[in-house]
């Protein structure tokens, strides 16, 4: 411990009231309320919902930040690492919900009973941090209360944070400490981009997102996926064609991080971006790539990557096999493997979100 235990008592106690106060001062609405809120009143006022919805995701926002700083502030392991850790979770359980199943609380690490007590020990429920650490279990008593409990937030965060302080804090060390804990370098792939983009833009709330194609440029699209195409032997389509002219802009639909970018005989100059909900947005098609955006960078909604075209279906430089378009894939990761969803409904939602904002703007900027 880097720290005196007397001191990271006072220092947990502070924090503790710090994290009381923020809590009492936010929104009084817990997420599980609003959860039931949203399904019964969806048929209702939609309005209310939005209002309500971006209340509480507010309000979480703040409990949230506040855990990772008191942890930061007890362990010095930065919050934003801690951030994408709970994220990577968040969404681990999204894809294997059954396997990860744990009360509603403010932090989405999941930690199984043998692994917070230890493989060794007899009671996998075990609560009580000497006998957890005699076992080498993951566990401590992070909130002070002198029990060890794997559905605490604070003693959760605490846990891991403590964990990943043994392997130091640079960049290499954080990415040891994430492998072995996982055991799997997709895992590390997705902590480490998710860090970069809390680190980056110094805030929790990266979810907005926008149309592929600027709105008043010229495209249509339909849904297309699961069709069958007819270059390279038999492939169903994993995706949306959007048809446009060759040069309009092709724009990041999320916040995320670059993962991939360059030529494939299918997808011709394609690009890879990973948002923070783990899925990995796949641009292909494209005429060219702006010059300022590379491998592992972070992006923007609605920042320019690249431009519309028709390269691909051949070797290097292969263009105009078929009319100018972007394709837009979707794939989830579940942990071990990417699947392709429909992206369809989602760029229907983008484009008509976007629409509303851009003529609310107007509104705004003529009345005033
Ligand atoms: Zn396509």
């Amino acid at each position: 411990m880097p720290y005196p235990t007397r001191t990271a008592r006072a220092v947990r106690l502070l924090s503790l009231l710090i994290c009381a106060a923020t809590l009492t001062t936010a929104c009084p609405l817990p997420a599980h309320a609003f959860a039931n809120h949203l399904q019964s009143s969806s048929a209702g006022s939609s309005l209310t919902v939005n209002v309500d919805a971006e209340h509480a995701q507010s309000s979480m926002y703040i409990s949230r930040l506040a855990l990772y700083r008191s942890i930061e502030a007890l362990t010095g392991v930065p919050w934003y690492r801690l951030a994408a850790i709970d994220q990577y979770e968040r969404t681990l359980t999204v894809a294997h919900p059954k396997d990860r199943k744990h009360a509603e609380r403010t932090i989405g690490i999941f930690v199984t009973g043998p692994i917070w007590s230890g493989l060794m020990n007899p009671d996998s429920e075990d609560q009580n941090p000497r006998s957890i650490e005699l076992f080498s279990g993951l566990g401590q008593d992070g909130s002070g209360d002198g029990i060890a409990d794997r559905n605490n937030d604070k003693d959760l965060l605490f846990s891991i944070a403590s964990y990943l302080g043994k392997y130091g804090n640079n960049e290499d060390e954080f990415g040891i400490a994430v492998w072995e804990y996982y055991h799997n370098s997709r895992a590390v792939q997705r902590v480490q981009q998710f860090a970069k983009l809390y680190r980056t833009y110094d805030k929790l709330d990266l979810v907005s997102q926008a149309f592929p194609l600027p709105l008043g440029s010229i495209y249509s699209y339909r849904s297309t996926w699961g069709s069958r195409r007819s270059w390279g032997g038999y492939r169903i389509h994993e995706g949306t064609d959007l048809f446009a002219g060759y040069g309009v802009p092709v724009r990041s639909t999320c916040y995320g991080v670059v993962e991939m970018k360059g030529w494939n005989p299918f997808g011709g100059w394609r690009i890879g971006i990973r948002d923070l909900n783990n899925r990995y947005h796949y641009y292909a098609h494209l005429s060219g790539f702006d010059k300022t955006v590379h491998n592992g960078d972070v992006v923007t909604p609605g920042q320019t990557v690249g431009w519309v075209g028709s390269s691909g279906y051949g070797k290097p430089g292969t263009q105009g096999k078929f009319p100018p378009h972007l394709h837009y894939g979707i794939y989830r990761d579940n942990g071990w493997a990417d699947w392709s969803f429909d992206p369809y409904p989602l760029l229907r939602q983008w484009e008509q979100s976007e629409r509303k904002a851009l003529k609310t703007g107007k509104t705004k900027g003529t009345s005033s």
